[in-house]
């Protein structure tokens, strides 16, 4: 499997990319560990413990001239005595180094912070919109609640006025009668 094809453990996306230890995924930045040995020349992900590509060819894994450690292949200098094993650069120049490379993932990495940002304003107006929303309710209601109070006050009064013409009138009748 090529290193292009394994799925990046955070975000699923396939499409990671080769860095000093493990791979980084190109498009959340995750550094993911690898389960196997990659080859520093086609990106094939190998078994652990392989000695050669099973694409390609390449020897996985190198002896250092001077102190005879035993180490990855890509390496550009030997974890021990840190001589420049530069006979495969070849491989990690591709990487880190190669100034295209540094540019893609500056521009990635700022297209995911405005990603990032769209987001966070899509969101912060969305609980906006939630609040605004919220507040016209509660508008709503209180202004029901007030119309509601207003009918009652005017049945009261009406009630009262209707009462008071009554009670006028029977005085008058009563007036009458007494005479
Ligand atoms: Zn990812
Ligand atoms: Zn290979
Ligand atoms: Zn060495």
């Amino acid at each position: 499997m090529k290193l292009a094809d394994v799925i990046c453990s955070h975000c699923e996306a396939a499409g990671l990319e080769p860095q000093a230890e493990g791979a980084v995924c190109r498009y959340c930045g995750t550094a993911n560990a690898l389960t196997g040995v990659l080859c520093p020349r086609c990106d094939e992900v190998n078994p652990r413990g392989a000695e050669v590509c099973a694409d390609c060819r390449q020897g996985l894994a190198r002896t250092c001239p001077d102190c005879g450690l035993r180490q990855w292949a890509g390496v550009e200098r030997c974890g021990q005595c840190g001589r420049a094993l530069d006979a495969l650069a070849l491989s990690s120049g591709r990487w880190g180094r190669d100034p295209a490379n540094r540019l893609n993932e500056q521009a990635r990495s700022v297209a995911a912070l405005k990603a990032h940002e769209l987001a966070d304003g899509e969101r912060r107006s969305a609980e906006f919109a939630a609040i605004e929303a919220r507040r016209q309710a509660l508008l709503a209601e209180a202004r029901h609640r007030r119309d509601a109070q207003q009918r009652i006050i005017l049945m009261v009064l009406g009630g009262l006025t209707v009462g008071f013409i009554i009670f006028v009138g029977v005085l008058v009748v009563a007036a009458a009668l007494g005479d």
